[in-house]
């Protein structure tokens, strides 16, 4: 497929011009584990707002602040011992949690859409480690897609989309090792601890950290609709049918497991397998690729087999049923779904 490659924005490795790009208010592409994120000195309204602006993103929408150290994070948020038990187990790694703002800690209102709380994280990518260090301060990140559409991960993701054209820099740090967005963990009135939303570390495991199950998530009028909640995210163009155990004809198929067809009507059956072996980290770390290159064949609808809800299935369901929620008629008709 014709893609338009948007040249102004530098794919490097200079770390030290990327933070300083970041100094001077600018937006920098930078590699995460989870997928790659958009940065912006979280101090800054103006370098925040140019992440709206880039992303086509409602400002109702919070983000999550990137830190280097969860020493870092508790000068902005007030931890509680549940949390801090969750950063001891899991930072730097996939998990944000949501805890109340710190007045005067410096983060711009329109990063934390005006809220008492804040979304925190301590990635582990070193790229993004080595970013933080430099930058040597607070960075707002939301993943760099325009909005409603499937997260990058990888860097020519984000080269080949009109985000490349906002940005300052892309820091390349080859393909996410997770794959998904992180896992979201915030804290009811009671203080007990909820799954805002499903991600790169598995329900069961933060349950065994907590030593308790997981609320689910309730939405108190002082909370926003995370964009990650909304029906219809990370959409491809095509259309997806979910749960099915083999492609009609004309559909490409994203398979899953070793008991996945590889015929159908004597013919191959076009399409991929997110893990031949049937490990949901490789099939979560290949969601989103994989998307994108059935989508990129013009195919009208793209079939996916099952995928078991337990572990990181949970959030790969997650996402699969937001790509195949119905979605404003804009979003299906543009040509590649990005290209405006
Ligand atoms: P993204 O960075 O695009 O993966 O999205 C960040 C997610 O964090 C969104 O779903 C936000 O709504 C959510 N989020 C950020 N800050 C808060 C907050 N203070 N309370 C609840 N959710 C939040
Ligand atoms: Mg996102």
């Amino acid at each position: 497929m014709n893609k338009t490659v948007h040249k102004r924005a530098h794919i490097t490795s200079d770390v030290a011009a990327a933070a300083a790009a970041l100094k001077r208010g600018g937006l920098v592409v930078f590699p995460t584990e989870t997928v790659y994120g958009l940065g912006a000195d979280a101090t800054s309204d103006a370098a925040v707002s140019a992440i709206y602006a880039a992303k086509g993103r409602p400002a109702t929408n919070p983000l999550i602040i990137h830190l280097a150290t969860a020493e870092d994070t508790a000068r902005l948020v007030e931890m509680n011992d549940a949390a801090e038990r969750l950063a001891r187990a899991f930072w730097p790694g996939p998990l944000t949690l949501v805890l109340p703002y710190r007045p005067q800690a410096g983060v711009s209102a329109l990063a934390r859409a005006g809220l008492e709380t804040l979304a925190v994280r301590v990635p582990a990518h070193p790229l993004a480690q080595a970013l933080l260090r430099a930058f040597d301060g607070p960075v707002a990140a939301p993943s760099a897609n325009v909005s409603g559409r499937l997260s990058p991960t990888e860097a020519e993701h984000v080269a080949e989309s009109p985000l490349a054209r906002h940005v300052a820099a892309i820091l390349d740090g080859g393909e996410c090792a997770v794959g998904l967005e992180s896992t979201i963990i915030g804290f009811n009135e009671a203080g007990e601890p909820q799954l805002l939303r499903p991600g790169g570390i598995a329900r069961e495991d933060i349950e065994a950290v907590l030593g308790q199950p997981l609320r689910a998530a309730t939405t108190p009028a002082s909370q926003p609709t995370a964009p990650g909640q909304l029906a219809s995210h990370y959409a491809p163009r095509a259309k997806l049918r979910l749960n099915a155990l083999a492609p009609e004809e004309g559909e490409m198929y994203l398979a899953f497991g070793p008991d996945a067809p590889m015929t159908t009507g004597g013919k191959a059956v076009p399409g991929l397998n997110l893990s031949p072996s049937g490990d949901l980290a490789e099939a979560a770390a290949n969601l989103y690729a994989y998307l994108r290159i059935l989508d990129d064949t013009g195919v009208d609808t793209i079939a996916v087999a099952p995928i078991p809800a337990t572990g990181l299935g949970e959030a790969i369901n997650d996402r699969l049923r937001r790509a195949a929620a119905p979605r404003p008629a804009k979003q299906r008709s543009a040509p590649q779904g990005e290209q405006t």
